[in-house]
């Protein structure tokens, strides 16, 4: 059996996470290291590998992601200033870690193109 990933052990509560939501199919919590005043990640519950590995029967999860990315911006006071949503996939996309995750930059003016 492979290795479980770092957010498979955040999900089962084995390391801990500064949570900022938790519902039957995601959870969100502060990166460990900030690339801005508020960084989110939104993981799906489910074990999925990046955006190369999901399957059709995911697309209602995928969508509430996107719901719940949207309510939390809001809540962290994002919504006004404006925000960054990112999603890195395998290795030229700079995906560190081998599970589906979201990340929610703001409280920053964010420049652009990405390096
Ligand atoms: P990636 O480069 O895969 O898109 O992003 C992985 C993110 O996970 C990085 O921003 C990194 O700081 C964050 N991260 C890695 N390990 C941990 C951890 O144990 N706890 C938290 N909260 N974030 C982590």
């Amino acid at each position: 059996m492979s290795e479980k990933t770092i957010f498979k052990r955040i999900i089962d509560g084995e390391i801990p996470c500064q949570k900022v939501y938790e519902d039957d199919r995601c959870l969100a919590f502060h990166d460990i290291s900030p690339q801005a005043p508020t960084h989110v990640l939104v993981i799906p519950k489910k074990e999925i590998e990046s955006v190369e590995t999901l399957d059709d029967t995911d697309a209602a999860m995928i969508g509430h992601l996107w719901l719940v990315i949207r309510n939390l911006a809001r809540e962290l006071g994002l919504a006004e200033s404006g925000y960054r949503v990112v999603v890195n996939c395998g290795a030229d996309g700079g995906q560190a870690v081998p599970h589906l995750h979201y990340h929610i930059l703001g409280g920053r003016s964010l420049s652009w193109p990405p390096g």
